[in-house]
């Protein structure tokens, strides 16, 4: 008896008691059983109107899953009571524990939400033996209260950026706030109209408010902004330029030199297969046969170790603050790399020189030079923590939550 006692102490469902606790094997596992009911004399709430009062309209039996015990599942048995309402006529009574039509407690609800965060809906469902399509809802619901509609009131920098969702199949843009790193918006596509939506949300006094727009600079949002807030200056972000840097130059140079060697078998087989020590930054290159292939690999190819100097260096345009010594700077790389002999070298010089100013407003706008690779690569483990179910809603609700911005 004191045993039943303690348990509905703890238990706190507030208007109910605790009649009765069994145990029930369920496959392997061992069930708690918690049968409760309603305390009498109580006074109950209305869930639409909030008005109080003792009048049970009638009752229905509900099974509840509530947080376990002792890492033993918990399944509570009780009346939900409809109240006679004489404002709304039958209707479920409120209660802090239960939300109407729930199938887990708050309690258990804003637990499974909470590691939601950290851990994947399959491992979060096998963890309190729920099903996958109960978690989901249930952190979806939390997301959505937690985070409430998208708003993007007073911003006056953003960062728009392109992500894959499956596989590269189909494309969504997400737009930041990058001084504090804050998500305000997700859209399905990367096209001029689909990312209108979000500067429909800002309105004109919010497009006005614009100052300057962070973008990729082979993106198509460039007309879109143009044409939105022209008044706001776009700035080219380190990030895309040197992802380009390595699609265009390093990569065409790296298949350019395998063709030359094709009769030096062994050199041959080297540069081939160098991509990813040549794309990854040099500072992440940590394991030291790596290094010393990265050495080999560049002191055998003349062109190879130019165009990843050439990097190096072209990073550094980014850590200007000033206009003036940035341009001087730029002035300098450029001629380095139209007289350098190597095509793709010069093509992709050329083709930086027409985008200049957007390179250089990062002297005014200086955004950090890892956010935009960060989000992209926590979009990457959301989408894997949250794969195998195609759901754009509740994948872009995930994407806001990781990023809520700091105050
Ligand atoms: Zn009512």
């Amino acid at each position: 008896m004191a045993a039943i006692q303690c348990i509905e102490r703890l238990g706190a469902w507030e208007g109910y008691e605790l009649e009765d606790q069994q145990e029930e094997l369920r496959g392997q596992s061992r069930w708690c059983i918690l049968r409760l009911r309603a305390r009498q004399g109580v006074l109950r709430r209305c869930s639409g109107c909030g008005w109080v009062g003792v009048a049970v309209h009638d009752q229905e039996e509900r099974r509840i899953r509530d947080l376990p015990i002792f890492e033993v599942p918990v399944e509570l048995v009780l009346p939900r009571l409809r109240l006679n309402c004489p404002h709304c006529g039958p209707k479920l009574e409120q209660l802090d524990w239960l939300e109407p039509y729930a199938r887990v407690t708050v309690r258990l609800a804003a637990s499974v939400s909470r590691l939601c965060q950290v851990m994947s809906l399959r491992h979060v469902a096998a963890f309190y033996g729920l099903a996958w399509s109960t978690v989901k809802l249930i952190d979806h619901r939390s997301l959505e209260r937690r985070l409430g509609p998208p708003c993007a009131d007073g911003v006056e920098v953003i960062a728009m950026d392109e992500f894959a969702i499956q596989k590269g199949h189909r494309y969504a843009t997400v737009i930041v706030e990058p001084y504090r790193k804050r998500v305000l918006w997700v859209g399905r596509g990367r096209g001029r109209l689909d990312v209108r939506p979000f500067f429909e949300l800002l309105g004109a006094e919010g497009r006005q408010r614009l100052r300057a727009v962070c973008i990729d600079m082979s993106s198509a949002y460039t007309n879109e902004v143009r044409f939105q807030c022209p008044q706001a200056e776009i700035v080219y972000d380190l990030f895309h330029v040197l992802a380009r840097y390595g699609r265009e130059v390093i990569d065409r140079v790296r298949v350019d030199e395998a063709n030359r060697l094709r009769h030096d078998r062994e050199a041959r087989r080297l540069v081939k297969g160098s991509r990813w020590l040549l794309l990854r930054n040099r500072d992440n290159v940590t394991n030291e046969d790596d290094q010393v292939r990265l050495r080999d690999l560049l002191a055998a190819n003349r062109a190879l170790l130019t165009v990843y100097l050439m990097k190096d260096e072209l990073k550094e345009l980014w850590a200007y603050r000033h206009a003036g010594y940035a341009s001087r700077f730029w002035s300098q790389w450029h001629w380095r790399a139209m007289h350098s002999r190597i095509q793709p070298l010069k093509r992709f010089a050329r083709n930086l020189k027409a985008l200049l100013p957007g390179i250089l407003a990062h002297c005014h706008w200086p955004l950090g030079t890892n956010l935009i690779e960060g989000i992209n690569n926590r979009i990457k483990v959301i989408k894997r923590m949250a794969y195998g179910f195609r759901d754009d809603a509740y994948f872009f609700l995930k994407i806001r939550a990781a990023f809520p911005g700091i105050r």
